[in-house]
């Protein structure tokens, strides 16, 4: 009885859940494991955290002023944007931890709100809520299987139209978490910076050795 209450409660109030679990901690490990090498498990519940710890799905919308739709039935009337101070509260409590793993939880909770604006249905009121997770659940089951290259679309009745996400729109997804919570992409700088290092000591050991004659003299012993 409590659940179909519930459940009824989900169907009128509108509540969004934005990208699916896989998705969300895709996106949380793409951002904040390269700087948190070791806390998979904490940025993995970070990541979920709003969705199935917080349970405050009314809040992961962001109502932007310009409508996203072409129907006005499905445009909200004010803009309204609790997803972001809430990734920009995380953010701030992320800066602010002491400890590594619970810092990098904080970040992760702030990539999930800051991501679900990016899901078109959480720009839009009075959507039809199969076509809703419709799109999510195709998102997750194609990011899930390759994160890469894919492209998904799903055809909707409410508001009318086939409604895309691809692989390029989740990592534009990724690179604005990036932005807003300042963890830039490291892994790959941190790599070609490693691989200029390893040359340079390469190219510096070479010299030193031939000054030494130490190369002509490993040639003659041969
Ligand atoms: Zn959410």
């Amino acid at each position: 009885m409590a659940r179909a209450f519930l459940l009824f409660l989900l169907l009128v109030s509108g509540v969004a859940f934005g990208f699916k679990a896989g998705t969300h901690r895709y996106i949380a490990e793409q951002v904040v494991l390269p700087y948190f090498p070791g806390c998979e498990k904490e940025i993995d519940a970070g990541a979920v955290a709003p969705d199935s710890d917080f349970h405050d799905t009314a809040r992961h919308h962001c109502y932007p002023e310009k409508c996203m739709v072409g129907d006005s039935r499905y445009c909200p009337e004010k803009n309204d944007c609790p997803a972001r101070p809430l990734a920009a509260n995380y953010t701030t409590k992320a800066e602010f931890e002491p400890e590594k793993c619970r810092k990098a939880y904080y970040y992760a909770v702030a990539s999930h709100y800051l991501a679900d604006t990016h899901v078109v249905f959480h720009n839009t009121v009075q959507e039809d809520e199969s076509c809703h997770s419709g799109l999510e659940e195709k998102i997750d089951k194609a990011a899930g299987k390759n994160p890469e290259n894919f492209e998904v679309s799903i055809a909707c009745s409410a508001p009318k139209g086939t409604f895309a996400f691809s692989s390029a729109d989740l990592r534009k997804t990724i690179s604005d978490v990036q932005d807003f919570t300042g963890l830039a992409p490291r892994k790959m700088q941190e790599d070609y910076s490693l691989i200029m290092l390893a040359g340079v000591v390469l190219a510096g050991a070479l010299l030193v050795m031939r000054r030494r004659g130490l190369l002509s003299r490993l040639k003659h012993n041969r």
